[in-house]
């Protein structure tokens, strides 16, 4: 796409950005901050989400791989396996096509980054789990 190599650098803040809910996700909420929809990027897009106490992003996956860094807030990265602790600073690979969520084990909000090798979020088909 020739419109690419208009692309130009993007400095951001995450205050600038609005939240976004939906009832269907729960009490989940959460803020695109590169994401082909708002702004001229492609290939990557990421976002902060944030999980209130007690809240669960439930066993789900996708065709891209994701990366998650927890920049505040304790949880469980859930998975098929074993749930492992998760906490500021905490990084999580998450191949293709593998089962993962998030559960908030705090009493804080759960924040984290999420990064798609994606244009956009939109884009990530999610795969739920049944229960
Ligand atoms: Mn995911």
């Amino acid at each position: 796409m020739k419109n690419r190599d208009k692309e130009k650098i993007v400095v951001s803040h995450l205050k600038d950005q609005a939240w976004i809910e939906d009832k269907k996700q729960g009490n989940l909420r959460w803020k695109y901050i590169a994401d082909s929809t708002q702004l001229m990027s492609h290939g990557l897009s990421c976002g902060v989400l944030v999980l209130p106490p007690g809240e669960e992003l439930p066993l789900h996956h996708h065709s891209p791989q994701e990366v998650y860094i927890i920049r505040q807030g304790e949880g469980l990265l859930l998975s098929s396996l074993s749930s492992k602790k998760v906490c500021k600073d905490s990084f999580v690979y998450i191949p293709k096509n593998v089962d993962h969520g998030l559960r908030n084990t705090g009493d804080e909000d759960l924040e984290i980054l999420w990064i798609f090798p994606t244009d956009c979020w939109e884009e990530v088909e999610y795969i739920f789990q049944k229960k």
